[in-house]
C-alpha cells in the first residue's frame, strides 16, 4: 500500500535542481513527495548524464550541462523564463553567490547547502585567508548588507551547515530546562545570545560519528566517503577554522584573525582534515574528530555574539569535530600520506551500507552540567524505510533542504537568511519525521578526562579550565 505523505506547499513556477549527485538524488524523491508542483515545469542541470534515465523516468527535463561563470545568467532565465518558482542548489563547483542573487533579480526562490565557489578556488586561491569559510561567507553577509529584503534566498540549509543551528536553539531550551530556567523560546538574535550566555556555555562542538560501513574493505588508491568526495576533499584542504568564544585565554600559534568582516572566526594555518581535536558523540564516547572547517563554526558564533567586533562582551567558541565513516578516515591516511589525492573516489550507497548510523548532534559545553549532546542517531536501515537513494548522511541533509524550502515558501521575502535565523521549530517539525532518534545526552566527559599525561607524557594543557580551545586541540 502507498503511504500517504503531508504536502507542505505549493511551488508556482518552474522547480530547478542544480546537480544531480549524492544530495541530489536524495533530494528529488523528497520534493516530489513534499511539494505540489507543475512537472512539466521541473528541469535539474546536471553535466553529468548517468542519472539522464532516473530523470526522464520521471518526466523530468534534463539540462546536461555544467554551470560556469560564462553561462550561468542564460541557462537559468531559459529554466526560469518568466522567474518564479524555485532554485535548489546541491552542485559543487558553482557559486553560490553569484546564483543567489541572479535569483533574487528574477524573483526565484534559493536554497543551497554550503557557500559553494566557482570551480579553481579551493586550490588556486593563493592567500590561506582568502580560502577560507569565513570569507566565503562574508561576501554573502556582505550581500545581505548591500540587498537587504527582497526574495527569500537561504544560504546553507543541509545537515550542518544548517540542521545543527536548529538543533544548538533546540539545545539551548533543554539546558535551560534541565538547569530550573525554563524559558520560551527568544523571538529574537538579542534574546538567544542571551540566553546562550545566561546558560554559561563556553563552546559548541558540531559533533558527528558516522559509523556506516560495509563489507569490501576500502580498496588502496580509492576516496570512499558517505557523501562528496569532492565537496570533502575541497574543504578538508581548506585551513582549519573556527569561531573564536571570549572564554579562550590561550592563541594557537599557527592562529590568524581576519582583518574585515564580522570577526567571529580564525583559522589555523593547517589543513582541517589533519587537525584532529578531542570531543564525544553518545555512541563512542570521547573520540577524536577533524577540525574541518565549516559556514556553521563562523555563523554560531557570529549569531550568539552579545557585543561586536573582535572583543564583544560574550561570544561561543564553535567547530566542527567530524569522525567521517573509517573509510573516509582511511582514505584522508592516505591522501595526506602520499601528498596525493586519489584518482578514483567512491560514495557508500545505501545498498551497500550493511550497519551503522550517521550520530550528528551539537555538544554545548562549559556550563552547570557540564557539557550536552543533542542531535540525530540516523541509523541506515532506518534511513531505507524513510526514503530512497541515500544513506543516512544524504537523508540528514537531504530533509533540512526540504524543511529550508518549506520555510523560504512560508516566507517569500526574507531576503538572505542562514538557518540561525529561521524558525527552528517549524523547520524541525519540517524534519523531524526523518531523522531518527533525535536524542538529548549530558555527559560529565571534558577535554582533560583519561589524557595522555597519565602515562608521563608531556602535554600542553590547561588544568585550570578544562574547556579551553588548547585542551581540545590535540597536540
Ligand atoms: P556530489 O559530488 O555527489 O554531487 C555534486 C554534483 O554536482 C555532481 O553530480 C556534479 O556533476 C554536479 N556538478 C559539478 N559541477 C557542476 C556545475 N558546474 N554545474 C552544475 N552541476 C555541477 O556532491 P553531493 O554529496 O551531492 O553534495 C552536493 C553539495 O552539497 C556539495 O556542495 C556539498 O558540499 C554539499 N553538502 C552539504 C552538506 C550539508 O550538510 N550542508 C552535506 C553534504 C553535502
Amino acid at each position: 500500500m502507498s503511504q500517504a505523505y503531508p504536502v507542505h506547499a505549493r511551488i508556482d513556477g518552474p522547480v530547478v535542481l542544480i546537480g544531480l549527485g549524492s544530495i541530489g538524488k536524495g533530494t528529488l524523491p523528497l520534493i516530489e513527495r513534499h511539494f505540489e508542483f507543475n512537472l512539466t515545469k521541473m528541469a535539474v542541470i546536471e553535466p553529468h548524464d548517468d542519472q539522464h534515465n532516473f530523470l526522464a523516468q520521471r518526466g523530468i527535463r534534463h539540462v546536461q550541462t555544467a554551470l560556469t561563470r560564462d553561462n550561468y545568467r542564460e541557462v537559468l532565465r531559459d529554466v526560469f523564463p518568466q522567474g518564479g518558482g524555485f532554485c535548489v542548489n546541491l552542485s559543487v563547483d558553482t557559486s553560490s553567490l553569484d546564483l543567489m542573487r541572479f535569483c533574487r533579480e528574477i524573483g526565484t526562490l534559493y536554497i543551497d547547502t554550503v557557500v559553494e565557489p566557482w570551480a579553481g578556488f579551493y586550490f588556486e586561491t593563493e592567500s590561506n585567508a582568502q580560502r577560507t569559510n569565513y570569507a566565503l561567507r562574508q561576501a554573502v553577509r556582505d550581500e545581505k548588507a548591500r540587498h537587504p529584503g527582497g526574495t527569500t534566498a537561504v544560504s546553507c540549509c543541509g545537515a550542518n551547515p544548517g540542521m545543527v543551528s536548529w538543533f544548538v536553539k533546540e539545545a539551548l531550551l533543554t539546558l535551560a530546562r534541565d538547569t530550573g530556567r525554563e524559558t520560551p523560546a527568544p523571538g529574537e538574535r538579542d534574546g538567544w545570545a542571551a540566553l546562550m550566555r545566561d546558560l554559561s556555555v563556553k563552546g559548541i562542538h558540531i559533533a558527528e560519528r558516522d559509523t556506516q560501513a560495509r563489507h569490501l574493505p576500502r580498496p588502496r588508491g580509492t576516496f570512499v566517503n558517505t557523501w562528496s568526495v569532492e565537496g570533502f576533499v575541497a574543504e578538508g584542504f581548506q585551513p582549519a577554522e573556527l569561531g573564536w568564544g571570549t572564554h579562550e585565554t590561550w592563541f594557537p600559534e599557527n592562529g590568524n584573525r581576519h582583518e574585515g568582516g564580522c570577526q567571529a572566526g580564525i583559522w589555523l594555518d593547517r589543513p582541517g582534515a589533519i587537525t584532529r581535536v578531542h570531543t564525544w558523540c553518545p555512541t563512542p564516547g570521547p573520540q577524536f574528530g577533524f577540525l574541518v572547517t565549516h559556514n556553521e563554526a563562523i555563523s554560531i558564533s557570529d549569531y550568539y555574539t552579545v557585543g561586536k567586533g573582535p572583543e564583544p562582551e560574550y561570544r561561543p567558541t564553535c567547530h566542527y569535530a567530524y569522525h567521517p565513516c573509517d573509510d573516509a578516515v582511511l582514505s584522508l591516511h592516505e591522501t595526506f600520506g602520499s601528498g596525493r589525492i586519489q584518482e578514483r573516489e567512491h560514495i557508500l550507497t545505501e545498498h551497500e551500507i550493511t550497519g551503522g548510523i550517521d550520530e550528528l548532534g551539537v555538544l554545548l559545553y562549559g556550563h552547570e552540567r557540564n557539557a550536552l549532546w543533542f542531535g540525530s542517531r540516523l541509523s541506515i536501515e532506518e534511513t531505507r524505510d524513510l526514503a530512497p537513494y541515500q544513506n543516512a548522511t544524504g537523508l540528514q541533509v537531504a530533509s533540512a533542504v526540504i524543511a529550508g524550502m518549506v520555510w523560504a515558501l512560508e516566507n517569500p521575502e526574507a531576503g538572505i537568511v542562514e538557518t540561525d535565523e529561521m524558525d527552528h521549530s517549524r523547520c524541525l517539525e519540517i524534519q523531524r519525521p526523518y531523522l531518527g532518534p533525535v536524542e538529548a545526552h549530558y555527559t560529565d566527559w571534558t577535554p582533560l578526562t583519561d589524557r595522555w599525561s597519565q602515562f608521563n607524557f608531556v602535554e600542553d594543557i590547561d588544568e585550570s579550565d578544562p574547556w579551553q580551545f588548547r585542551n581540545v586541540l590535540a597536540s
